[in-house]
């Protein structure tokens, strides 16, 4: 009996980024698509190419350089559709296109307005259509959870006939519950003919919080592929956690193991699970919950006093997963203001950061100006030096140059800036109900911009008294929003950076004229 593997299908880029306020920008994009590539998933869904001319883009740019997983381009079952997401993925070395139609009672009814043999025709031809372009073609019945059984069973016959080689199985909207979820599956395996030739896909959301249970109960039914996110991003409640997906996995294959298998994996290296979490959560503004399963900050911390003995005594008294598995604990180096420019280069490197010299001469400058003030210099200091400030992804067109805020018990807080808009020296001084607050009416009257703000969180990099503060804001305009963050001893500081940083994001994504996208769920 040997192993078998389960293949993970990472949507972060596609169904991830559609939850509210996690837009990206291509670079970004590209960015987590490298290290999703050194995560080891094995197919990365990189976007809705046809919604957009961005979302082509991101989708190109991730086929032509990023090696290793398979490159899929999302496509309703339309001819348009198709064409575009096969030019979008034509750069990749291994390409899939995933087409999927609708096939519950309400969503043809209601959204589509035709009848289930218009469905089927259509759902058939756009299979044939992908299939001109690639071989390797996946089928969604999109909220595949709330359709006829006997309809499920006759599409998915018939586009398997049409080339289809993977065949996914959606819960659209969250609804079922895992019992249900094993058994539909189970039935799709057993009845459908053809079905053997294929793979059984889940993907699942969360809004009651099943859909790492759900996407687990498809696979003990016999699915093999899951579709999932980091962090569990997604449209509303999310989607299946990755990173719980795997670990779910690895760390109970006695439960997977079967008289048909001796057992199940994934290709995925556990070890970089939580650097990618992190990645992540700081390029999507999606702060990860303390409590959250796996990457959260409370993961793998024992405080009560009696776990606390036990761990000593024997680690697996609480605890059924090494925090070394997914990348925690180790060696955290330090640096320090005696650190020279080679030690600092060196460190980089290790972390992973291809820099050109005039980001190292950037980012040494920083670290330098950081060392004075904190003694003690961390991994994840230079990973936020290095991602908030140096790897700049747009265009700089406001600078703060200078931020003075007076506050304290009885008086009016109080800020003055002096900003840099092309060669345009502005100065303003506001007040407001708090030091961030007057700080961020004196940008808003210096740069003329007054975008809402949604959202704004600090949070401290590091632990200890001396840690940078990181602030990360959402803004919006006109319905998009756009995340920016700031990084500095002094949390005042980050704060206004972060809004900066966020309104030249806003300027940047106007000047190219970025339309709103047309969303998909699925
Ligand atoms: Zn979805």
């Amino acid at each position: 009996m040997s192993e078998e593997k389960v293949v993970i299908f990472d949507t972060t880029l596609r169904d991830g980024e559609q939850s509210p306020g996690a837009s990206l920008s291509i670079t970004e994009k590209l960015e987590i698509a490298q290290q999703l590539a050194v995560l080891g998933v094995d197919i990365i869904e990189a976007g809705f190419p046809v919604s957009s001319p961005a979302q082509f883009e991101a989708t190109k740019i991730v086929a032509e350089q990023v090696s290793g997983p398979t490159i899929a381009g999302l496509a309703r079952a339309s001819e348009g559709d198709i064409e575009a997401a096969s030019k979008a993925v034509a750069p990749a070395k291994k390409k899939r296109i995933h087409t999927f139609i609708a096939t519950s009672p309400v969503h043809m009814e209601y959204k589509l307005k035709k009848s289930s043999d218009e469905v089927l025709k259509m759902a058939v031809q756009a299979v044939k259509c992908a299939k001109n372009f690639v071989d390797d073609v996946e089928f969604s019945p999109e909220d595949a959870c709330r359709s006829e059984m006997s309809f499920l069973i006759e599409i998915l016959a018939a586009v398997i006939e049409a080339g289809a080689t993977t065949l996914n199985i959606p819960d659209t909207v969250g609804y079922v519950l895992p019992y249900e979820y094993g058994r539909i599956i189970a039935q799709l395996k057993s009845d459908v003919p053809g079905i053997d030739k294929c793979i059984i896909s889940t993907h699942c959301h969360n809004d009651l919080g099943m859909a790492v249970a759900n996407s687990l109960t498809g696979v003990r039914n016999g699915a093999r592929q899951i579709e999932c996110t980091v962090n569990g991003l997604g449209e509303r409640a999310g989607n299946a956690a990755l990173e719980e997906i795997v670990m779910g996995i690895h760390t109970r294959p006695d439960f997977f193991a079967s008289q048909s298998t001796g057992g199940l994996s994934t290709n995925i290296k556990t070890t970089e699970i939580h650097r990618t979490s992190q990645l992540v959560s700081r390029l999507t503004g999606f702060v990860i919950q303390p409590n959250k399963a796996i990457v959260g900050a409370n993961a793998f911390a024992h405080e009560a006093g009696v776990h606390v003995d036990g761990i000593l005594k024997e680690r697996t008294t609480y605890e059924i997963m090494k925090p070394e598995t997914i990348g925690l604990g180790g060696s955290r180096m330090v640096l320090g203001r005696h650190t020279g420019r080679h030690g600092f280069v060196d460190r980089c490197k290790q972390l992973g950061f291809k820099l050109t010299e005039e980001e190292i001469e950037h980012a040494y400058q920083r670290f330098s100006e950081i060392a004075d003030k904190k003694k003690e210099v961390f991994d994840e200091d230079v990973m936020a030096i290095i991602n908030d400030e140096v790897r700049v992804v747009v265009e700089q067109v406001y600078e703060l140059q200078y931020l003075h805020v007076a506050c304290g018990t009885g008086t009016l807080p109080t800020a003055s800036v002096k900003m840099c808009a092309k060669d345009e020296v502005k100065i303003a001084a506001a007040c407001g109900d708090g030091p961030v607050d007057a700080a961020y009416e004196a940008i808003r009257q210096a740069t003329g911009q007054s975008p809402k703000l949604e959202n704004y969180s600090i949070k401290a990099v590091t632990s200890g008294k001396e840690a940078l503060g990181e602030a990360t804001v959402r803004i919006t305009e006109d319905g998009r929003s756009y995340i920016g963050r700031g990084i500095s001893t002094d949390i005042i500081e980050a704060s206004a950076k972060a809004y900066v940083d966020a309104i030249n994001r806003m300027v940047s994504a106007k000047g190219k004229g970025d339309q709103p996208e047309v969303k998909v769920e699925l």
